[in-house]
């Protein structure tokens, strides 16, 4: 696909996009008009894809004739496609002029997954991510979060798109209401009605947000761990040294509470010689007694200019047979879409780097 021109930042008409049921009862509110417009608008743009207020032919004319006027559904721009050998398919999206975010689709037998960047860049500093050393521009609106799904579903068709996982570029819990928003459009009824067990939200562990996020939610919830000590998750995800494991953990129960159905998933990137011993392994087993959980091990993806390497096979092996052994269901990642930088840690997009992180990382070198 050819790179088109960059959109404007602003068309200065009001994006619908982002707008999920009670934002867009008062918007309709604010016209005039009854709440179930409300439903018929979010029925027409996420059920159907339409972005063309013309053919929501349900609305009254007059009420259609504003809409054109100071309002637009107004997608992500796609610069870029690559499908890889595996099938799975990145989406490289410009959201401003400077700005440009990944989305990728992964596709199974029985689901397709997409996964969801949340801000350009990221303002954590995992040792182990290259969206980490690009550094941070800002939080995605809910328009450019959903729109993400709105254009997966545009090119591939409705229902390709079964599950949503916030797993790319960015920490979700730390664009909380515009994350919030698009979840709340992927969960609706009269939008993309995907259920909560389909749609996960991964985070470094933010807790207050996650406490937070339970008020408001019960999507399912991804934790990237990495490390079974402090002293060695502060390295790997220094986000620990505010809220350490073992507050993690906690914030971990009070999120999916009582309900002995629901689990958390406890991601654990595989690193060579870093947190992939046998004794990693056990003290693993101990942090995650007492969290009804499962745990994803993700073997390592390689970037440049990064010096870990991923764990052997035969290691990753034994790592989870010994958590097997101790209880825990435990399952290891498959990598899906490496040779297009799709896999997990590789999206990098393109990112005005408004922190220090680039120039430091620069001097460091
Ligand atoms: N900030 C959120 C969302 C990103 S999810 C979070 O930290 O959970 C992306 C997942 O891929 C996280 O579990 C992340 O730790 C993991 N990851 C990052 N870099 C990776 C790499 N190079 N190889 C494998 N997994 C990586």
């Amino acid at each position: 696909m050819t790179a088109a021109p960059a959109p404007a930042e602003s068309s200065g008409k009001l994006n619908l996009l982002g707008l999920d049921r009670k934002a867009m009862e008062a918007f309709c509110a604010g016209r005039g008009e009854k709440p179930f417009r409300a439903v018929q608008m979010l029925q027409w743009i996420h059920q159907r894809g339409i972005g063309d207020f013309e053919q929501m032919t349900n609305l009254s004319k007059a009420f259609r004739a504003t809409l054109l006027q100071d309002c637009e559904i107004r997608p992500p721009h796609i610069v870029h496609e690559q499908v890889s050998s595996d099938g799975t398919c990145k989406w490289v999206l410009q959201t401003d002029e400077q700005n440009r975010v990944e989305t990728v689709f992964i596709p199974e037998e029985s689901r397709g997954t997409l996964c969801v960047s949340s801000q350009v860049g990221c303002a954590l500093e995992c040792s182990f991510c290259s969206t980490a050393r690009q550094g941070f521009n800002r939080n995605l609106s809910a328009a450019e979060i959903i729109g993400q799904l709105w254009v997966a579903q545009r090119e591939l068709g409705i229902g390709a798109v079964t599950n949503v996982v916030l797993m790319g570029m960015g920490e979700p819990l730390l664009n909380f209401n515009n994350v919030v928003a698009a979840i709340n459009l992927m969960l609706d009824d009269n939008a993309h009605g995907l259920s909560k067990r389909r749609v996960t939200l991964s985070t470094s562990g933010i807790v207050p947000a996650l406490d937070k996020l339970a008020e408001v939610s019960d999507v399912s919830l991804a934790v990237s761990l990495h490390a079974p000590t402090d002293e060695l998750r502060d390295e790997l995800v220094p986000i620990n040294q505010k809220y350490p494991i073992r507050e993690l953990m906690a914030a971990c129960k009070r999120y999916i509470g009582q309900d002995a159905r629901r689990k958390v998933t406890i991601e654990y990137v595989m690193l060579d010689g870093i947190n992939d011993t046998p004794v990693h392994a056990r003290q693993l087993v101990r942090v995650l007694n007492t969290v009804r959980s499962k745990v994803n091990l993700i073997p390592f993806n390689p970037f440049p200019g990064s010096d870990y390497r991923c764990s052997s096979r035969d290691t990753i092996q034994r790592f989870s047979e010994i958590l097997q052994k101790g209880g825990l269901v435990t399952t290891t990642r498959k990598t899906r879409g490496d040779d297009i930088d799709a896999a997990c840690g590789q999206l990098v997009g393109k990112v005005k780097d408004r922190t220090q992180r680039t120039t430091r990382l620069a001097a460091a070198n």
